[in-house]
């Protein structure tokens, strides 16, 4: 039987990472039961003494994250229970906005477009098809063969009704980065608002709101050593938005309910040392990425489900994607479980589907091949006395069949 506790090697960052000491450090005052500790426990919208010290908490947790994402203003970032919320409320408050305008202008017949990558996570699919339903036109961008989203791709799809275009950073399957800055520049000229789901580059790739210059960006504590959760919707300034969340008008009015202190606590510590880390913790992954990718697609039956150059930026350092050709995800993932490795296949949100992924479908990777897609992710804890043991154990896995 294995012994967890002492030869459990956890190769699966990109689908959460483990708390890390920072996060755990900052919330601790939170976590003390009893009415002592309101100082940290009570409602920041309470007016007493003890609601005024948790709201300065927060506040202090808003404008450290502003900081580290090099937003402009601190009222730009607006907590939200996650990336998922935080991807939902960008798209259905964008396009909401921009139908309001246009009936206020008279053009009662306005069909906003919006333009979203083939590779999104569905946490931004998933309400574009909600959107698509509601009778908003939506263009799919296809990638690359290698994962990218070309200029020229968007260029050919933006149309003067869009009113948003929506492109991940960096993708959570197979770790492409994305050119978002220069994506973004040509949505502006088309007169379309930008969003990004930002959640597998944070800590990854350095983060500059401002100068990326993106409308909208979602991000998720947990991905980065923060509690689950919690995470943000960034808004610059100025952008029309109309809340999804209706209430007490927390959030500059942007996200009603009572806002969750520890978790954003939690997530500016954990933050702060992602971005304080990142160039360091970037280089020395990406060396452990290259040896491990070329370790694996080495073995016999194993193929990259995009190349990787040695060190790539335009990769995460973090994310290596591999396909085994004729045995299943599950199998190789329960067979790596059994010797204390743990990964996961293609992104974790589509475990129990039986399916290639529609990351992979997308790249137009063969079903044979798609079916046998792993993704290891690295982090924190990854040394390189892992990434030799687990290359061992996959040869060990694979000639099992
Ligand atoms: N977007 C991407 C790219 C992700 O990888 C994830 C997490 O799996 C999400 C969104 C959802 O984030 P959360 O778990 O905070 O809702």
């Amino acid at each position: 039987m294995l012994d967890t506790q002492s030869t459990k090697i956890y190769l699966d960052w990109a689908a959460t990472a483990p708390l890390s000491s920072e996060a755990a450090e900052a919330m601790k005052p939170f976590l003390i039961p009893g009415c002592e500790n309101l100082d940290y426990g009570a409602n920041a919208n309470s007016l007493h003494s003890s609601g005024r010290r948790a709201f300065a908490c927060l506040e202090e947790a808003r404008l450290s994250l502003a900081r580290d994402l090099k937003a402009s203003r601190p009222d730009e970032i607006i907590f939200t229970s996650g990336a998922t919320e935080a991807n939902n409320a960008a798209l259905g408050g964008i396009v909401a906005a921009a139908r309001k305008r246009a009936i206020q202008k008279g053009l009662k017949d306005f069909v906003p477009h919006i333009i979203v990558s083939e590779i999104e996570h569905d946490a931004v699919l998933a309400p574009a098809k909600t959107l698509a339903s509601q009778g908003c036109e939506v263009s799919y961008l296809s990638p690359t063969r290698q994962g990218f989203i070309e200029v020229s791709t968007l260029e050919k799809a933006l149309q003067e009704n869009t009113v948003l275009v929506s492109i991940q950073h960096a993708n959570n399957e197979i770790g492409s980065v994305q050119a978002l800055a220069e994506l973004t520049s040509l949505a502006h000229d088309a007169g379309a608002l930008m969003h990004t789901d930002a959640v597998q580059a944070l800590g990854k790739v350095t983060i500059d709101l401002a100068s990326l210059g993106v409308d909208a960006a979602s991000f998720s504590a947990h991905k980065i050593g923060g509690p689950k959760g919690v995470g943000c919707l960034y808004l610059k300034s100025g952008t029309a938005f109309k809340p999804l969340m209706q209430g007490g008008g927390q959030e500059f009015g942007k996200r009603s309910g009572t806002q969750n202190v520890c978790g954003a606590v939690g997530f500016a510590a954990a933050c702060k040392a992602a971005c304080v880390q990142q160039e360091e913790e970037s280089r020395r992954l990406c060396a452990l990425r290259d040896e491990l990718y070329a370790r694996l697609i080495a073995l016999p039956h194993v193929y990259p489900s995009i190349d990787i150059p040695p060190q790539s930026i335009k990769h995460l350092p973090t994310i290596i994607p591999v396909c085994v050709d004729g045995l299943e995800s599950e199998t190789m993932i329960l067979r790596l479980d059994m010797r204390g490795f743990e990964v996961s296949g293609g992104s974790a949100c589509s475990v129990h589907s039986l399916e290639p992924s529609h990351v992979l479908k997308a790249l137009n990777i063969p079903v044979n091949r798609a079916l046998g897609s792993l993704r290891v992710s690295l982090g924190a804890y990854t040394e390189q006395k892992d990434i030799l043991a687990f290359a061992e154990a996959f040869e060990r896995c694979i000639s099992e069949r």
